[in-house]
């Protein structure tokens, strides 16, 4: 089939589609028209009043066209914004504390911004429901988050600017995803990047009809050092040009969660010419921009040559397209994308592909907890189907067995009760999303309540560390039950007194009394966490904890290892020599990664049995370790594939 008679085929069939639904529709709605945006079919309707009054005509369409349907009224059929804007406000009570109303005439939409959404929804959807009869737009509604978040203001601003374009891209993506496809012969998986290794994480499958990619990452640390710096930079991102793979004929990126070695490249692509859609979680999308934008800002700083600029991130942000979990998304004509609960950090998904009608069934588990976490509930079990599972290995090795939660977190308490007693000063190396979270929680636990860690002590959060917290606000439905009810009930955790937000003073706070400082810069290979290490490490009263994961080669790696003198970098690219005489510690238990044993639990408890295993996001030895054992276990084929292989799966 030729280009020009498949285009012909594919509008014949779109036609033929929307015809269908015309003919299912009641006369009395007076149908416009219907149009792919994105995944979506949105119809334009005269008088959309005769659909919202009974839901089960559009559950019926969707579920006998196998698409999510979009009902909106025809422009002509809108209410004035002004006077819409004033019905609206009459309609909402004042609890729910409107922060502002904004209307997208290219959708027809309506976006509320609320602290308490709920009260914008009403029971059973009624306000919306009234809005949309009154108005004839219709309403979305967005959570304010209880503390400021210059980041989830950026963001939703920037699609409110980006309205026009926003519509012609998804429209775009729409008939992408629409075209009348031959039926694939094959299914393919190449490795490229996050294979034996952590960092660059990026698996490319492809069919005859298709190429997508999940993921695509940065290595941890070139990624900081500037890509002209002398590391090895070869080892920095995922091997794309090697898969013959030119970047225009990607039909799209599925991000699994907004840590920099699974999404730090994906500005990169925008910079060279990709226009395709990125699928992720709402909170991912947010938290990648706040950490591509000080992955930015970092790499000028440290004076590195970044690998794009904030521009680029833009231009990613725009052509994303977020779903929910359990949210079934057509992503090509062939395949479908649906994100399950991960439990490794705030959005963080597995990924579930179905290709084909019935042909193949892929998951991938993208970063992932099995086991308790105070943030977050542990990674969802229950697949429709599965042919392969590729798994992460990070904590895959045969030793790997970290203690259980409960004694971590006392030996972390103990830890810090006798660095404080003494004088001295704690620093916590942090990711900023993610253990950060985790350890405020933890923190304000047994800090502000009766017990034997009951200190009075300030907790200092630096860096990033309070931007991330803010975004969490902003999702709470993601969060665990207790944590999610909290920030409902305007007692946020994050937000509790224990807590003290460093700005700028670092030197004074150094010269007072015993603190806590948590700092972001997980692996120490930049960021606040280094500065304190530099003005805190030659006192042998205070001490270092790290709780989370630190690659090979990097500062926290080698501070971890006994490091006593270095010679790094100053905030202003100098060099400047530091002394580490403070104790090292290191707390096992609060990772965000399953240690051994959940993640051969979680492969015994997946639902269906996968068929096929491989391992991934695991040092050479770990990945290994975890496809025998797997594969011992499960009786089935398990391997740890190489960056570069590539695998026929069907
Ligand atoms: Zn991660
Ligand atoms: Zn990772």
């Amino acid at each position: 089939m030729d280009e020009k008679e498949a285009k012909e085929r594919s509008k014949e069939q779109n036609d033929q589609l929307f015809s269908k639904i015309e003919e299912m529709l009641p006369k009395e709605a007076e149908f416009v028209k219907a149009e792919f945006e994105g995944p979506d079919i949105v119809i334009y309707l005269k008088n959309a009043k005769a659909v919202y009054q009974d839901d089960a005509i559009v559950r019926g369409i969707a579920s006998s066209i196998k698409k999510k349907l979009i009902i909106r009224s025809d422009e002509s059929h809108l209410m004035e914004a002004e006077k819409a804007k004033e019905l609206i406000k009459s309609l909402i009570p004042e609890e729910a504390v409107v922060a502002s109303i904004k209307f997208m005439p290219r959708f027809s939409e309506v976006y509320i911004e609320a602290l308490k959404p709920g009260l914008v929804i009403g029971k059973g959807g009624t306000t919306l429901k009234n809005i949309s009869m009154q108005t004839g737009w219709c309403p979305k509604v967005l959570r304010t988050p209880t503390m400021t978040s210059d980041t989830i203001a950026g963001v939703r601003q920037l699609l409110f600017n980006e309205e026009d374009f926003r519509k012609k891209f998804l429209t775009n993506v729409g008939k992408d995803i629409n075209r009348a496809l031959t039926k694939s012969e094959w299914l393919k998986a190449t490795a490229l990047g996050g294979y034996r290794e952590v960092g660059r994480s990026s698996l490319l499958l492809e069919t005859p009809n298709s190429k997508v990619i999940i993921d695509c990452g940065l290595s941890p640390e070139p990624a900081v050092r500037g890509a002209d710096a002398n590391t090895d930079v070869n080892k920095a991102f995922p091997y794309l040009d090697s898969a013959n793979l030119s970047i225009n004929e990607l039909n799209a990126v599925i991000i699994t969660h907004a840590h920099m070695d699974h999404m730090g490249f994906i500005p990169y692509l925008f910079k060279y010419g990709y226009d395709g859609p990125v699928y992720c979680t709402p909170p991912t999308r947010d938290l990648a921009a706040l950490l591509l934008k000080d992955y930015v800002k970092l790499v000028i700083r440290s004076g590195g040559t970044p690998l794009y600029e904030e521009k680029d991130v833009r231009k990613m942000l725009m052509h994303m397209i977020t779903r929910d979990y359990n949210e079934v998304t057509n992503i090509t004509d062939e395949m479908k994308l649906t994100y399950h609960n991960a439990g490794h950090i705030l959005g963080s998904g597995t990924v579930h592909l179905h290709v084909g009608e019935g042909m193949y069934n892929i998951v991938h588990t993208g970063d992932l907890k099995y086991g308790f976490t105070r943030l977050l509930d542990p990674a969802n079990t229950k697949y429709p189907r599965i042919d392969v599972l590729f798994t992460e290995s990070t904590y895959g090795g045969n030793g790997d067995v970290s203690p259980n939660r409960h004694d971590a977190e006392r030996t972390l308490m103990e830890t810090i009760k006798r660095t404080i007693t003494a004088g001295g000063k704690v620093l916590i190396p942090l990711f900023a999303v993610g253990r950060s979270q985790e350890l405020q929680l933890v923190l304000e636990s047994y800090l502000a309540n009766d017990g034997p860690y009951k200190l009075d002590v300030p907790v200092f959060l630096d860096g990033m560390i309070l931007e991330a917290s803010a975004i969490h606000t902003a999702y709470p439905e993601y969060l665990k039950e207790n944590v999610r009810n909290r920030i409902l009930n305007n007692r946020s955790p994050f937000e509790s007194e224990i807590f003290e937000v460093i700005k700028g003073e670092r030197a004074e706070m150094v010269e007072k009394g015993p603190a806590i400082i948590l700092a972001s810069g997980g692996m120490m290979n930049g960021g606040a966490s280094v500065d304190y290490l530099r003005m805190l490490g030659d006192d042998p009263k205070n001490s270092i904890i790290f709780v989370g994961y630190n690659s090979a080669g990097s500062l926290g790696r080698r501070v971890q290892n006994g490091l006593k003198e270095a010679v790094l970098p100053d905030g202003d690219g100098h060099l400047a020599p530091l002394k580490i005489n403070m104790n090292v510690h290191t707390v096992e238990g609060f990772s965000g990664h399953s240690d051994r044993r959940q993640l051969v639990n979680f492969v015994e408890n997946i639902r269906p049995k996968p068929k096929t295993i491989y391992t991934m996001h695991g040092e050479e030895q770990k990945c290994e370790d975890l496809a025998r054992a797997l594969g011992r276990m499960m009786h089935v084929d398990a391997r740890a594939p190489m960056n570069l292989d590539s695998i026929r799966l069907k």
